[in-house]
């Protein structure tokens, strides 16, 4: 069985609403009382903490964004001395100082707890050899996965990201069973293993834990072909605790992923307008923290775009919520219309003759922008065509497929955009971390 925490994650949902407005009053009392941004925040909406007793009640406080988090830089949101902070992590923020973010040591066992989870629900059992290739240190992705992975009860390797060579040897020396690493980084693992032709039968993984960036079913099918995989998708993010905020169940793939809503109270908003709006609909992520101590936050707007429903078939009771399509701030806007990547890799799924490394990049022509996705063949297929001796570019079966992806482009998206095909390892590869897929070269 895949729970980690089965009273956690099959109560009822009435008694799930209790424990979620229990824990929910606690935190907005500690916070108007420890913490003055909070508690100037309510005072000016006129609002006391009695006045926030059920989650129905959130909608009357503002959101927190980012900013807020920059502004009280470096310990300014904390309810608690430092000196009662057992860690310290950080975002990367691009511009600037980064966002803090502090754990006491509850904090980091309820971190622990939620990846525990959702290692659980990935088809991760105690006794496995994962082998944890996401970035130790600031980033929260290395050790928030490696405790969790400890507390479930498996071998950690905290190998942490980048080095190939080294992957690939641990991976087939220790046979590793569970890989853990950014979707992109997954694809060039792969890649290596076919371009080094390591024999499969030495490969001994089974599960993917893939996140931090936004993926999709192409790129799943590639993963879990090129390793031998079920991949499964993890997300989180450090404001709220770091991975593990949601997992989706590897019975379950494709159907969105669980959030430990005992934990972390999820509502998507209009992005414009900020109004709640229906399960299913797709707006930004906002996140109330209902147990963590040491940096809780109310309505943190993640940026994040999904939405969020509950699943009547499936295993646990909390909410899932959808795979994220992009960030709100890497939307692009092309002749009016809205473009987040994911949208452009989900028509590549259709599309075998073409390979899930992609990347799209932007130019203004004088007049207006111009999208050209650049993608590489296949790679079996490519390799198929060079033993043939055949002119890759000019393969039929290619340039069928590329107008194919042109018309689906404008079918799907309502955009019409260049495609041109890449020599094989022309387009970046992760190297480790995450990978950006868009090049904008329009000036701003
Ligand atoms: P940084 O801000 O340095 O990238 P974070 O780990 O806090 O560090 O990044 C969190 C963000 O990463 C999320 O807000 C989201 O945009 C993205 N992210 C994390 N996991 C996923 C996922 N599974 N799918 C899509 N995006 C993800």
């Amino acid at each position: 069985m895949s729970f980690f925490n089965r009273e956690a994650e099959t109560m009822s949902l009435s008694q799930l609403r209790r424990l979620q407005n229990e824990r929910l009053q606690d935190k907005v009392n500690l916070l108007y009382n420890r913490v003055a941004f909070y508690r100037e925040l309510m005072t000016a909406q006129g609002l006391v903490p009695g006045d926030i007793r059920t989650t129905e009640d959130l909608y009357k406080l503002p959101f927190t964004k980012k900013d807020a988090l920059r502004q009280q830089y470096p310990f300014g949101l904390f309810t608690c001395s430092r000196s009662e902070v057992a860690r310290l992590h950080c975002s990367s923020g691009t511009t600037g100082k980064p966002i803090v973010v502090g754990y006491t040591l509850n904090d980091v066992d309820l971190f622990a707890e939620v990846v525990a989870r959702s290692l659980s629900a990935a088809g991760c059992r105690p006794g496995m050899l994962l082998q944890n290739a996401y970035g130790y240190g600031l980033f929260t992705g290395g050790l928030g996965l490696h405790y969790g992975a400890e507390k479930l009860g498996m071998t950690v390797l905290p190998i942490s990201g980048g080095g190939t060579e080294k992957q690939l040897m641990l991976m087939q020396d220790f046979q590793s069973e569970v890989i853990c690493c950014t979707p992109s980084y997954a694809l060039t693992l792969a890649e290596e293993i076919r371009k080094k032709a390591i024999d499969r039968s030495r490969i001994n993984l089974k599960y993917a834990v893939l996140g931090a960036e936004p993926w999709t079913e192409s790129i799943r099918a590639a993963v879990e072909e090129g390793l031998g995989v079920t991949a499964t998708n993890i997300y989180g993010l450090s404001e709220i605790i770091g991975p593990g905020v949601s997992q989706e169940d590897y019975e379950e793939k494709g159907s969105g992923s669980y959030i430990w809503e005992d934990h972390f109270y999820p509502e998507v908003v209009d992005k414009d307008t900020g109004e709640p709006l229906p399960y299913g609909e797709q707006g930004v992520l906002v996140f109330t923290t209902l147990s963590k101590e040491a940096m809780p936050l109310l309505r943190y707007w993640t940026n994040d775009i999904t939405s969020i429903y509950y699943d009547k078939s499936a295993k646990r009771t909390h909410i899932k919520m959808a795979p994220i399509a992009g960030r709100a701030d890497d939307m692009l806007i092309i002749r009016g219309v809205n473009l987040f990547h994911t949208q452009v890799e989900a028509v590549l799924e259709h599309i075998p003759e073409l390979s899930a490394n992609y990347q799209l990049v932007v130019t203004h022509n004088g007049t207006m922008d111009e999208v050209e996705v650049k993608v590489e063949a296949e790679a079996s297929l490519f390799e198929a065509l060079s033993r043939e001796h055949t002119e890759v570019l000019e393969c039929e079966r290619l340039r069928t497929a590329m107008a194919h992806l042109r018309k689906k482009i404008k079918d799907d998206i309502g955009l019409s955009m260049n495609a041109s095909l890449s020599e094989p390892g022309a387009i970046p590869r992760s190297e480790g971390g995450k990978l950006n897929r868009i090049a904008d070269l329009r000036k701003h």
